[in-house]
């Protein structure tokens, strides 16, 4: 992304989301031709980033979307995919999500315990539909990320073992109001080994032969996200390599490949920008204060993740410093021990890889107003979120009446 970040700066102000959409169109490309010649849909997860820009951006190039509420739903709807192109996964669908999807027609929902299907069923029956369902296994292989983004093994909450996943594909062929589609695998995500996908693909591939023996006839086979991208020095997979695992796994079978990407499509689509306010140094301890902080930025407090950070423009001999922010937290940090120059008030600084799980995981804690987001296609910037005011932050308390106070 070659921008002038001093004119966007100028323009909208800091904190401040920045996305290349040129990026993510070659994202998209990439990986989709690397299933050239296989039936394949790429269901992008839309809660890395729900930006209705980004989901419309995504839906003119073909995507669909992965959405773990109903609220993503509409999201993806709004934005213009398709309905056949939209999954619905997620633990813990309630009543009335599990209605307005089936309401709605999308391609299919996928279901992670029996319990679930059951409700599924039932309320299915009660529209008068037959609900397409894929049913999320957990494979129990070993994803080698980060244990609180890793899903697929038995102690994680998400999906059921193999054998339950038979007796839910047994029951749901019985039912006349579950039409099951799909199995669909999720074992985590930042991947960057290739052996744990291919060894849940082996397993899940294998499942879906026993299953037609019983003439079951999976169509969907989705392979979930979770592809890994370079934050710092990460060698991640390549898509081919990706493709060539998972086509082999699949050969056999007439099925389309689903895959899920969030992370892969925007992490390095993204920067935020922020302003440093002063600099501070606590005995031997730099700190660099900064106006964004983890109610914007939340993956450095919440995982401790490592994000690229620099500075406009700046130069000088480079000492490390944590950059932090405002919010009343010690945690609050955007980077730690971070190179940086000696550094004025209104310098910026660029945090990289924001694209992903940023403003997504946002908040107003501290009652700071969300950031806004641009876009940049061809070279010009665009508005696709306002930010946020104070009136717009209190606008539903507001709304209640407090005179019984
Ligand atoms: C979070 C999630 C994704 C996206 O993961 P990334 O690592 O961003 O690719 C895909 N599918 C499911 C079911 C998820 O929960």
């Amino acid at each position: 992304m070659s921008l002038n970040i001093k004119e966007l700066v100028e323009k909208y102000n800091t904190p401040l989301y920045v996305y290349d959409f040129n990026n993510i169109t070659n994202r998209y490309e990439e990986l989709k031709s690397a299933y050239e010649g296989k039936k394949s849909l790429i269901a992008y997860a839309v809660k890395s980033n729900s930006n209705l820009a980004v989901i419309k951006h995504l839906a003119k190039l073909g995507a669909g979307a992965d959405c773990v509420s109903i609220g993503e739903v509409k999201r993806a709807l709004k934005a213009g995919i398709q309905k056949y192109k939209i999954i619905f996964s997620g633990v813990g669908k309630r009543d009335e999500e599990i209605r307005e999807a089936l309401k709605e027609d999308i391609l299919l929902l996928n279901l992670e315990s029996e319990a679930e299907m059951k409700r599924v069923a039932i309320i299915a029956e009660e529209l008068g539909v037959e609900a397409r369902i894929s049913i999320r296994v957990n494979p129990n292989v070993d994803p080698q990320t980060h244990p609180y983004i890793s899903t697929g093994l038995h102690e994680n909450k998400f999906g059921v073992s193999i054998d339950t996943a038979k007796r839910m594909y047994i029951y749901a062929k019985k039912s006349p109001h579950l039409n099951p589609i799909g199995v669909h695998f999720h074992i985590g995500s930042q991947l960057t080994e290739l052996s744990p996908i291919s060894e849940a693909c082996e397993i899940v591939a294998d499942l879906v032969r026993s299953l037609k023996a019983i003439d079951i006839d999976i169509k969907f086979f989705d392979i979930g996200g979770g592809l890994g991208v370079v934050y710092d020095n990460e060698v991640t997979i390549k898509t081919s390599e990706y493709a060539r695992v998972i086509s082999k796994a699949t050969k056999d079978l007439d099925v389309t490949i689903l895959m899920e990407p969030g992370r892969y499509m925007m992490a390095n689509s993204g920067i935020f920008l922020t302003r440093v306010l002063y600099e501070k140094q606590n005995g031997d301890k730099r700190f660099v204060i900064v106006d964004g902080a983890m109610n914007d930025l939340l993956r450095p407090s919440l995982y401790g993740a490592y994000h690229k950070i620099e500075a406009v423009q700046k130069d000088g001999e480079k000492t490390p410093a944590d950059v932090v922010g405002p919010v009343c937290e010690s945690g609050d940090f955007l980077g730690k021990d971070v190179e940086l120059p000696l550094l004025d008030n209104n310098d910026i600084l660029i945090v990289h890889s924001a694209g992903a799980y940023g403003f997504t995981m946002s908040s107003n804690y501290n009652t700071r107003g969300k950031v806004a987001e641009v876009a940049i296609l061809d070279g010009k910037d665009y508005l696709i979120r306002q930010r946020e005011s104070f009136e717009d932050q209190i606008r539903l308390e507001e709304a209640c009446d407090t005179s019984w106070l």
